[in-house]
């Protein structure tokens, strides 16, 4: 899909808005998130710009988002001690930039049912 100029993460993949990035692949950035919701909160997303889940159409997307969360949770220290990963779609998952993005959390206990 073509990059949207108005989208936040595509202006972060272009380097127009700063962002603190702990890993970069041919394919995804990975930053930290402005507004940390635990002691880890890195963002995971494709170059590419792609509004949802919704709109994926190559499963390889997630599954580098995917890996890459597992990757960064070594590198954070949080792989044995746990971690939460989670992609918020539309009104009800609460998405709130609609650039398809991946939530890694970690570093305390989350609780289940999500709220
Ligand atoms: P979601 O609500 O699932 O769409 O997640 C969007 C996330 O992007 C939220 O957790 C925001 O705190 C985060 N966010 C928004 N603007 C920025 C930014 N400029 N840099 C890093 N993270 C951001
Ligand atoms: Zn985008």
């Amino acid at each position: 899909m073509a990059d949207d100029p108005n989208c936040l993460f595509c202006r972060i993949v272009h380097g127009e808005i700063p962002a603190k990035v702990v890993a970069q692949t041919p394919e995804c950035i990975a930053f930290r998130d402005i507004d940390p919701r635990a002691p880890t909160h890195v963002v995971i997303i494709p170059r590419d710009h792609i509004p949802t889940l919704s709109d994926v159409r190559d499963p390889l997307v997630v599954g580098r988002m995917t890996m890459l969360a597992a990757e960064i949770a070594k590198s954070e220290g949080i792989a044995d001690s746990g971690y939460r990963t989670v992609i918020n779609t539309n009104a009800d998952g609460g998405q709130t930039v609609f650039h398809v993005h991946m939530h890694l959390l970690g570093g305390r206990h989350f609780t289940w049912p999500p709220g």
